[in-house]
């Protein structure tokens, strides 16, 4: 159970060396103004993977003053968008040849498997790459036949100096839906990737300059939230900032940008997705979605299928069946092969998860298996089951980002459509039923921003993720993103000639 052996062993050693710590700004490598550099940890042990430039007000400050010359002086945006989208495509295709040294190093720094990451998430990187290059030289605006004697046009252009922030538990993707959507549009960018995960942003961005990005374009500054992360959302040269993370930051960083320069946010927020059952689904299937939309990447989903709701009906034989599921997963060394689940990002989610715990069981929830850290070193945590659970219970009402799945028992479908908006939150939705009309019912009635019916967690680069209510504020990925970074001009021109 719970592959404690593996744990006992000595972590492998990473296939892949640290060799890009330093801030990246104006196309070059260098250090923070102060000096001073932050260690990232392994999750495996807590311990020092390397210590990178620790970048705060000062560095955010330099990076906008070179993204901000480079959209104005150029050449970016003055580039034939064509030459734009063949450097997104020369990058994508750096990506696949260097997928080995990006999933090592995700994993190394993120603690996911290492076979997730080598099969999901790298490949997904570079698709995204590859779709949103594709958009580069298709944006343009319309010509429109408005009233009187004038020639009205709309140019789409790029909105300017783009302040990324972004999370740990997908690194790569985050960067992905991000930097992509505002590189295919011609603007310029400063990106403060998570301090936990430093390290794939900074590989990543040296491969865009050797597939071709001018300097200044793309500037990374590795950095704290409250330093790094406030300067930027509050810089008055920053014309647009986009941010992932959780609900209480994003009403930070909303707070920021709209006390100094009133720059357009876009927020993608935490979660406490349903995953409905419904009393005709398969039930060994529907345990299988379940658990995946639950465990997946550790629990640290945003979109995580966090209470799981079962028909009465087939909840007795749902419970067991999870129970077992659970059990049976594996969790060790995320680079040993055929492991499931890897340690939590770090001691801070780690206590969290471990307090959610302890709130379950005192009110009374049933712990039916798990609920305890593994091993003696590292953030690992065995994945836990708790039925039983009742809708006013904080583990039903909060994001625990861990393994912890919460079962709650419905009796119909009007029931749980109500119960599972009830939430301030509106990510994403699960409902497995091999009854059309119901999953067409549920996917219309849940105030959600995805639903996945019968699947969960697919995520295509063309198709639009972001949440309702407290989940977050507009769209990425797909046709949505690029919006999010274009300003739309109108041009009035009188016609004179109008004779001929
Ligand atoms: P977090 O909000 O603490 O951190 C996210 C980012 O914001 C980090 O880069 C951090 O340094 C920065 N930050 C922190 N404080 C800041 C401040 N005062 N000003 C500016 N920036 C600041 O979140 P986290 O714990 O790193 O990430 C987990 C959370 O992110 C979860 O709640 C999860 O649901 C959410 N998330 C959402 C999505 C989505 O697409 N909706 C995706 C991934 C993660």
């Amino acid at each position: 159970r719970y592959s404690t052996a593996v744990l006992a062993e000595e972590p492998i050693t990473p296939p892949v060396q640290v060799n890009y710590t330093k801030l990246l700004i104006n196309g070059e490598f260098v250090d923070s103004t102060s000096g001073k550099t932050f260690p990232t940890l392994d999750p495996r042990t807590g311990e020092v993977i390397a210590h990178v430039a620790e970048g705060d007000a000062e560095d955010i400050d330099r990076a906008v003053v070179a993204a901000r010359k480079a959209f104005d002086e150029g050449p970016w945006p003055k580039m034939t968008a064509y030459e734009r989208s063949r450097i997104l495509l020369r990058f994508a295709d750096l990506v696949e040849k260097h997928s080995d040294e990006l999933a090592a190093l995700e994993t190394w720094d993120n603690g996911k498997p290492h076979e997730q990451a080598a099969k999901a998430e790298v490949p997904m990187f570079a698709r995204l790459f590859h779709y949103y290059a594709g958009w580069a030289d298709k944006i343009h605006g319309l010509t429109v036949p408005a009233d009187g004697n004038y020639h009205h046009q709309t140019l789409h252009e790029p909105i300017g100096v783009a302040g990324q922030i972004i999370p740990w538990n997908f690194p790569l993707l985050m960067f992905a839906w991000k930097v992509g959507p505002a590189l295919a549009t011609g603007n310029t960018i400063v990106l403060k990737s998570a301090e936990q995960t430093p390290l794939t942003a900074l590989y990543a961005a040296k491969l865009l300059h050797e597939a071709g990005l001018p300097p200044g374009v793309l500037n990374v500054v590795s950095g704290y939230g409250p330093t790094a992360g406030a300067a930027l959302a509050s810089h008055m040269d920053v014309d647009k900032l986009a941010f992932t993370g959780s609900t209480n930051t994003g009403k930070i960083v909303l707070e920021l940008a709209a006390k100094s320069n009133l720059k357009p946010v876009t927020l993608e927020l935490g979660g406490k997705s349903p995953f409905i059952v419904c009393e005709d689904a398969d039930v060994d299937k529907a345990v299988e979605l379940a658990h995946f939309a639950l465990f997946f990447n550790q629990g640290q989903c945003c979109c995580a299928g966090s209470r799981t709701f079962v028909h009465e009906k087939i909840y007795d034989e749902f419970l067991e069946k999870a129970k077992a599921r659970a059990a049976r997963r594996t969790v060790g060394d995320p680079f040993k092969k055929g492991i499931e689940q890897g340690p939590q990002i770090d001691s801070e989610q780690f206590d969290k998860i471990l307090r959610y715990i302890r709130s379950g069981i005192e009110s009374n929830a049933t712990l039916e298996c798990g609920g305890e850290r593994l091993g003696s070193k590292g953030y690992f945590i065995q994945p836990t089951v708790f039925s039983n659970v009742q809708d006013d219970m904080l583990i039903a009402q909060d994001e625990i980002f861990g393994p912890v799945q919460s079962i709650l028992k419905f009796k119909d479908l009007k029931e749980v459509v109500s119960r599972a908006n009830q939430t301030r939150y509106g990510l994403a939705a699960g409902v497995f039923t091999q009854n059309i009309d119901t999953a067409n019912t549920l996917s219309r009635a849940l105030r959600v921003g995805t639903v996945w019916i019968n699947c969960f967690d697919v995520f295509d680069a063309a198709i639009p993720f972001g949440g309702y209510k407290m989940s977050g504020q507009g769209r990425e990925k797909g046709i949505y993103s690029l919006n999010n970074y274009l300003q739309v001009k109108a041009v009035v021109t009188p016609l004179k000639n109008t004779a001929w």
